[in-house]
């Protein structure tokens, strides 16, 4: 028997210490905080022995929300589980600013593609209820997560299958398109380091730019007049992204930076 206080100044010698609450208060099935009042609760044997289990796939490198089958995102638990990108927090200079844009131009239609999770066309909708939204993916595995997640947090979302406007019939518009596609470059070292997650949903295997491209230059047929696109890229791609945008069909382009100062998302609007 050791007590929780115990259990987590060891484990601290091996994983992330935040990383190493969130797996004990899964395991014990309660909040993080519990364990500031609870600190000299003993724990049993059992629970040792399963605690080690989690800490040991950590350990391998598995990310902590893929262990415990959960990551926050705005706010909100998404389900997340492998074959399906976990929410990053990046993702929410693209919400932020999507939010600014559908006030400022009353949209009342919306796609996001390559959704993943689900985290980005189920936030927006539940910050928008009056705005109709629809999400697609290329994956039948990442489509089954989001449409879990939109059915658990209550929002209302209309799904389609497959890669980019594949997905969709040539007559469907939408007041807005957003997506965080897969942007890096397939030969950036940190890919190594991203091995669990679906590499589909990190790179598109050859510049870091063509599916950033597909979703550029196919928005006009899927946009109506004078409809928004915004995208999210890496740090490096704002000026490259920029060019995207032939400025004969779109005009307000403009990149957002994240809080870390870092390019990160690009948007544009089509012309009158
Ligand atoms: N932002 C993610 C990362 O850098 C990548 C996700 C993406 O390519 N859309 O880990």
């Amino acid at each position: 028997m050791a007590t929780i206080k115990e259990v987590l100044f060891a484990v601290a010698r091996r994983i992330d210490r935040f990383e190493a609450r969130l797996l004990l208060a899964h395991l014990l099935q309660c909040r993080r905080e519990y364990f500031i009042t609870h600190d000299n609760d003993e724990l049993s044997d059992e629970v040792l022995t399963r605690y080690e289990a989690l800490i040991a796939r950590r350990e391998a490198g598995e990310p902590v929300p893929y262990i415990i089958g959960e990551q926050e995102f705005f706010s909100r638990p998404f389900h997340v589980r492998e074959g399906v990108l976990i929410p990053r927090p990046d993702t929410e200079t693209l919400i932020e600013t999507v939010l600014a844009e559908i006030d400022r131009c009353q949209a009342k239609t919306l796609l996001d593609m390559g959704t993943g999770s689900g985290c980005i066309a189920i936030t927006l909708a539940l910050e928008n209820p009056s705005l109709c939204v629809s999400a697609s993916d290329f994956s039948e595995k990442a489509l089954k997560v989001a449409q879990e997640n939109a059915k658990t947090l209550g929002a209302d979302i209309k799904f389609y299958h497959g890669s980019w406007y594949e997905a969709l019939s040539a007559d469907m518009r939408f007041d807005m398109i957003v997506s965080n596609p897969p942007y890096i470059h397939p030969q950036d070292e940190h890919l190594a380091a991203l091995q669990y997650e679906p590499i589909t949903a990190l790179t598109d295997g050859v510049d870091g730019l063509k599916d950033l491209r597909t979703i550029v230059t196919g928005a006009p047929n899927h946009l109506t007049s004078q409809g928004f696109l915004a995208m999210e890229h890496g740090w490096d791609q704002g000026q490259a992204v920029r060019n995207l945008f032939d400025p004969e069909i779109w005009c307000d382009v403009k990149t957002i930076k994240d809080l870390g100062d870092n390019d990160r998302v690009t948007m544009g609007r089509l012309k009158a």
